[in-house]
């Protein structure tokens, strides 16, 4: 038996990108479309709780009912929480995994190629006792909107997951949603409306990793699962790359497929993820 590897810094190798992406090609083959409230919605929730686990993570489902403008709908959210402190603050990492509802969208790069990335981080979170600080991981549910983002409509996951997080009474380190990064031509938007201070430690987090240049602040709005953590007053931001294709024509169709998203893109988000996790604790 091996000693645990204790670590105030994390780090996600090129073999934990290739885990994030055989797990990303999984949840495609096996699982979509993946619309929430769908019989195939629901496999590709017990297929992460699956993955996950045997990566190590002790996985949570969430099961919970919200109304849509086609009716109530049931969705799942999972979680895995990695405790360095139990008192501490908290580093929540959050990727929908839901495709888009009627589209046929296969939803390769959105949704699955970083919920394959979580699937690895819990990995090397589970296995690398990362000790800098408590780090949750959230697959959320329901992020994509039946008809236009309102109240009811989108977002019913990590409504559910923040709501959730606030009774808790947890303290919030920062809340990371990424999306959309398993892009084989990547790059990486922070859009405005997100916190400050987390973009700054995004931007710090990208230098530090040799990954200057791949990630910009973009004077953008993105309507993304962070906004509900942000609602509720946490300190969040988004990580997205929302230009998939000539004119964006692989989004929500049925050319997001596993071939338009690399090992390599996915090295580099999870690199991202862990340097703003390192610096997110590192920086008080
Ligand atoms: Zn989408």
């Amino acid at each position: 038996m091996f000693p645990l590897l204790i670590a105030a810094s994390l780090v996600f190798t090129p073999a934990d990108a290739a885990f994030a992406y055989s797990n990303a090609v999984e949840i495609v083959r096996d699982c979509s479309p993946r619309d929430a409230g769908t019989i195939r919605g629901g496999i590709a929730a017990f297929h992460i709780l699956d993955l996950a686990s045997i990566a190590g993570a002790n996985v949570r489902l969430d099961r919970f009912s919200d109304t849509t403008p086609r009716g109530v709908r049931h969705f799942t959210n999972l979680s895995a929480e990695f405790v360095a402190n139990p008192t501490g603050e908290w580093v929540v990492v959050v990727s929908h995994y839901d495709t888009k509802a009627g589209t046929g969208c296969p939803g390769a790069n959105d949704g699955a190629s970083t919920s394959g990335l979580l699937i690895s981080l819990a990995g090397v979170l589970a296995s690398r006792q990362f000790d800098g600080g408590n780090v949750m991981l959230v697959w959320t549910d329901g992020e994509e909107c039946f008809e236009s983002y309102s109240a009811n409509d989108g977002f019913h996951g990590s409504r559910r997951a923040a709501a959730r997080l606030k009774e808790s009474g947890r303290k919030v380190r920062g809340v990371v949603c990424v999306d959309m990064l398993g892009d084989r031509d990547l790059g990486i938007s922070i859009p405005r409306n997100g916190t400050d201070s987390l973009a700054e430690a995004a931007l710090r987090a990208a230098a530090a990793r040799g990954l200057k240049g791949l990630v910009a602040r973009a004077d953008i709005v993105v309507k993304d699962d962070h906004q509900p953590f942000l609602d509720l007053g946490f300190p969040a931001i988004d990580l997205i790359d929302f230009s998939y294709g000539p004119d964006n024509s692989w989004w929500h169709t049925k050319e997001d497929t596993p071939d338009k998203i690399s090992i390599e893109s996915l090295h580099k988000a999870g690199e991202l993820v862990a340097g703003i996790i390192t610096e997110l604790f590192n920086d008080r």
